[in-house]
């Protein structure tokens, strides 16, 4: 932080007159020299504890983000986000919220002037990541954003820009990374312990019976591969150690046309092809439960099941069993935990922006190979 300052608009310090010196040491002080944003995050640097706002208040924010704040050590639910006053009224009850802590989406960048908040967790529909992911970083905030992280890569780079050009970090809200049965079966497959990984497939749906969700609307982030197949591809990506460089035999469909409606999937198969040639079949589903990891290496395989669970993740393989036992919401409780270190010790994020990037080009890459019925090379 020092260096920030003594870099940036002390420089005009060099060989100054007396009167020049008393000016701008007067417009420092009253913090005209340097951004709210500087100033701000000089003061953050001396918290224990981070203040998080959540952007949207619907299920997740409701059911398993904000029990899990209360759980926390490095961060708290300091600040809401919301269109509904009732909602408001409700959260700031429930929670103790003040008022000079709640927002709506009009007054959403004042966001800026108030050193409670720290982190804003944007946990809207995917198409409404982008907007509010920037919003926040030009408020001079850290930025957490749920899965899927954008609907294009385009939207991703301006996001991961922003919060560079910011100096703000951004994480993508991949519970799995920092739950420790998945850290455990990746790290025996980074490791080789069973050898080369031979072939692997991954399943991640359920059942979604709502029918006029923005999952079931393109425009606001809909279609099963941007909600629950960026599981798979992580399933993919974490069970094989590497990225894939092509997609083969993309199919989307539906059962329930009157639902999915203009071609939008219900379920979605892919194969990733990957620089060693191998194979990782995908699928996912709003039609289906499937929850499951295969990971066939030389020296066995790791049976992931259930792969994605908020209670637990369990996987069998011949080194034994991994099964860390622990209750919902502990894993998002971990990862904002993580983060929020991450955040006070100035160490890069476990889950950047780049990572939720890497999945969004894959979706594209699906549903390009999908629509022409040809291999697409990522
Ligand atoms: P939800 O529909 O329950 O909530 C979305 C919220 O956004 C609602 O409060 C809604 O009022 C608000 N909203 C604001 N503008 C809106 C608009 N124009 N249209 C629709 N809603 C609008 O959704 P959710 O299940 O809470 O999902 C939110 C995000 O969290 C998604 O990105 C989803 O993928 C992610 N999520 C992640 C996990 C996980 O395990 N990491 C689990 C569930 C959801």
């Amino acid at each position: 932080m020092k260096q920030e300052l003594s870099s940036g608009g002390m420089s005009s310090l060099t060989s100054p007159s007396r009167r020049d010196v008393i000016k701008t040491l007067a417009a420092a002080s009253a913090g005209l020299l340097f951004s709210p944003n500087t100033l701000l995050a000089a003061t953050r640097q001396k918290k224990d504890r981070l203040g998080v706002a959540l952007v949207g208040l619907g299920y997740y924010s409701t059911d398993l983000l904000a029990p899990a704040l209360q759980q926390t050590k490095n961060c708290y639910l300091a600040g809401i986000v919301t269109g509904t006053p009732s909602k408001a009224e409700d959260w700031k009850k429930k929670y103790n919220i003040p008022d000079k802590n709640i927002y709506n989406y009009q007054t959403f960048d004042q966001i800026a002037n108030n050193p409670d908040i720290d982190v804003v967790y944007v946990v809207l529909p995917p198409s409404l990541h982008k907007e509010y992911v920037i919003r926040a970083a030009n408020a001079g905030k850290h930025v957490w954003c749920e899965k899927p992280m954008a609907i294009s890569v385009a939207e991703c780079r301006a996001m991961i820009d922003a919060c560079k050009k910011n100096k703000r970090s951004l994480a993508i809200g991949y519970r799995l990374q920092h739950e420790p049965n998945t850290q455990e079966y990746t790290q025996i497959v980074r490791t080789s312990k069973l050898g080369k990984v031979l072939k692997a497939s991954c399943g991640a749906g359920y059942v979604e019976n709502r029918t006029n969700h923005w999952k079931q609307n393109k425009e606001l982030g809909g279609g099963v591969l941007y909600d629950m197949g960026v599981y798979a591809i992580q399933g993919a990506r974490l069970g094989t150690g590497m990225e894939p460089v092509g997609v083969m035999n993309a199919k989307t469909s539906t059962t329930r046309p009157q639902i999915y409606k203009n071609g939008l999937d219900e379920t979605t198969t892919a194969t990733l092809a990957f620089r060693t040639g191998i194979v990782v079949d995908i699928k996912t589903s709003f039609g289906e439960n499937i929850n499951y990891l295969n990971i066939n290496c030389e020296k066995g395989e790791i049976k992931v099941s259930p792969y994605q669970a908020y209670a637990g993740v369990a996987a069998d393989s011949p080194l034994g069993q991994i099964n860390h036992k622990y209750q919902v919401p502990w894993q998002q409780a971990k990862q904002m935990d993580d983060d929020a270190n991450s955040i006070m010790q100035q160490k890069n994020m476990l889950v950047p922006g780049e990572e939720g990037l890497r999945d969004i080009k894959i979706v594209e890459a699906i549903y390009k190979s999908a629509a022409t019925g040809r291999p697409v090379e990522i």
